[in-house]
Parts: C-alpha cells; sequence; structure tokens
C-alpha cells in the first residue's frame, strides 16, 4: 500500500523485537535501512535479514547512553545513505522492580536507555533529517500515561519521551519535519514482553485484557509506522498513538495486576 522507493529509514534499537519489525516493515516497502544496537552479531543478523528482503541495508554497533559513539554511527549512515527521510528510534530496557527494590543504578539505567539515549538519538539524526519532510517516530510504552507497580522507573523514562516528542513537535514543526510517539500494546516474542510475561499464564491473562482479543505483532506497528511516514499522514505530528487493540482503555492495568500477583 505504501511505497518507501528510494527513502531512507534508520532504526535506532533496530536489530530485534518490535523495532525490527518496523525495520523490515519499511525494508518491504521498498527503502534503505540502517539499524543500530549494541551487539554487533544482533546488527550483523538484522542487517542480513533486511538484504534477505531484497533491501539494500546497513548498520552500527552504538549504545544509545554514548552519544559520541552514537553520533559517529549516525553520521557514517548519512556518508552512506544521504539525508534520512525517517528515523525510528526505540532502544529500550526494562525488569519489573518496586521502586523501593531498586538502586539508584538500576533505575537510572532505564531512564538513560530509554529517555537520554531517545535524546541522544534525535540529537544525532537532526543535521541528517530531510528538512522539509522527515518523519520522525519515538517507540514509547503505556507504561508513559498509566502508572503500576514494578514500573515507575519505566513510567518515569516513557512519560520523558513522549514530552521530548511532543516538544521536538514544536520546535521541528517550522522545519517540516513531523515527530510522533507510537505507543505499543502486549506485542509477544519480543525483549519486553519477556520480561513482563514470562509464562504462558500471564502471557493468556493479558490477552484476555485486549478487547480486540489478540495480542499485536511488530507488522501491526510497522504498518502504524508507514502510515505516519506517508504522505496521508503529512497534518499528523505531536500525537502520542497507541496501536494496541485498545489495551491501554483498562485492560493494561488489569494485565498489570496479573504480573503484581506472579511477583509476590
Ligand atoms: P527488544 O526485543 O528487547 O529490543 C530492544 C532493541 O533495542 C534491541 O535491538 C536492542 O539491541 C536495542 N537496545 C537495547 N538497549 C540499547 C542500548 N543501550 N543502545 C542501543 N540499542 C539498545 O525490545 P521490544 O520488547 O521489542 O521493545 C521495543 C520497543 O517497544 C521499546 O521501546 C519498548 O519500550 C517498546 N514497547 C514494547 C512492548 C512489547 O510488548 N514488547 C510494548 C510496549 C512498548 P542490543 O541488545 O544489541 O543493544
Amino acid at each position: 500500500m505504501f511505497s518507501f522507493k528510494d527513502k531512507t529509514v534508520v532504526v535506532v534499537g533496530g536489530t530485534s523485537g518490535i523495532n525490527l519489525g518496523v525495520a523490515k516493515s519499511f525494508a518491504s516497502a521498498g527503502a534503505k535501512v540502517a539499524v543500530i544496537s549494541r551487539s554487533q552479531e544482533k546488527v550483523d543478523l538484522a542487517v542480513a535479514s533486511l538484504q534477505e528482503l531484497g533491501a539494500e541495508a546497513i548498520g552500527a554497533s552504538a549504545d544509545v547512553r554514548d552519544f559520541d559513539q552514537l553520533t559517529e554511527a549516525i553520521n557514517g549512515f548519512a556518508e552512506k545513505f544521504g539525508k534520512f527521510d525517517v528515523v525510528v528510534s526505540g532502544a529500550a530496557g526494562n525488569f519489573p522492580a518496586r521502586a523501593m527494590d531498586m538502586s539508584p543504578n538500576a533505575f537510572a539505567s532505564v531512564v538513560n536507555i530509554d529517555l537520554i539515549g531517545t535524546f541522544h538519538a534525535m540529537k544525532a539524526v537532526y543535521p541528517h533529517l530531510q528538512k522539509p519532510g522527515a518523519s520522525v517516530i519515538n517507540i514509547s510504552a503505556p507504561q508513559s500515561f498509566i502508572a503500576s507497580e514494578y514500573q515507575s522507573h519505566v513510567s518515569s523514562a516513557k512519560a520523558g519521551v513522549d514530552m521530548l516528542t511532543r516538544s521536538l513537535a514544536i520546535e521541528w514543526g517550522p522545519e517540516g519535519i513531523r515527530v510522533n510517539s507510537v505507543i505499543p500494546g502486549p506485542i509477544m516474542d519480543t525483549g519486553g514482553m519477556d520480561k513482563l510475561a514470562p509464562t504462558q499464564g500471564m502471557q493468556d491473562a493479558i490477552v484476555e485484557n485486549v478487547p480486540l482479543r489478540r495480542n499485536g505483532t511488530s507488522k501491526d506497528i510497522g504498518n502504524c509506522c508507514l502510515f505516519l511516514s506517508s504522505e496521508f499522514a503529512d497534518y499528523i505530528s505531536g500525537v502520542l498513538l497507541p496501536v494496541d487493540g485498545a489495551w491501554s482503555l483498562g485492560g493494561y492495568s488489569v494485565s498489570m495486576n496479573a504480573l503484581q500477583t506472579a511477583m509476590q
């Protein structure tokens, strides 16, 4: 439905789970795709899987917490591919823990990857964005607006990511850059869900609380990113868009109770 032929897409944290799924959606739509994550092995596997889809794909290993390292990787992409039409930023970490059971370092690790890492990604890609025309998408999470036990670190970080999205939509709008957040629902076979819902019982409890009665797929998130980066979304900027089968309308909180029970 959407063609991204000759478009350049960068996916930060794009070597597994949802973000790799998003990278594959753009690759299948004809884009040139570049991915970044810490593990060189994961980068190589992701690049190979994108090339298998017929895409021109490159990758680099960098940690989003290290601004200089990330900038070097991003600059390398720009040298090879030119200006970026689409940037998706979604590197994240998670583990369930109550606030008072976390060391300051543990809390900071999630804030540093999710929030500061997103800021680093935004700052590093900005000089290379297509102006006007670029679409920037931050991958957020329902924790950004729904509080629950065991997720204070993620909630704090992702709420910050969403406000960064909205702030940049205002600052970058005059240059023709759109900035949006996509908020995935429960997407199985991902690093995130392996940690939050590690048992079949917990996964069943989640799907029962999704009004559309199915878990999401990374393709659902990829489809949304294709739409948001297409001309059909030309006037959409600064939105925080759940793609979750209506899970966040109430089911998320019930699902998190199952986690709470499992943790006791
Ligand atoms: P995942 O499978 O664990 O993938 C995370 C990706 O980020 C990997 O490519 C990882 O590669 C990279 N990454 C992690 N830390 C990094 C760092 N410090 N620097 C650079 N790259 C880093 O995660 P996921 O569950 O698919 O989640 C993807 C996004 O969706 C996250 O933003 C998450 O908050 C959001 N989300 C997920 C769900 C879900 O159901 N899974 C629901 C709502 C929101 P390396 O290990 O090689 O660094």
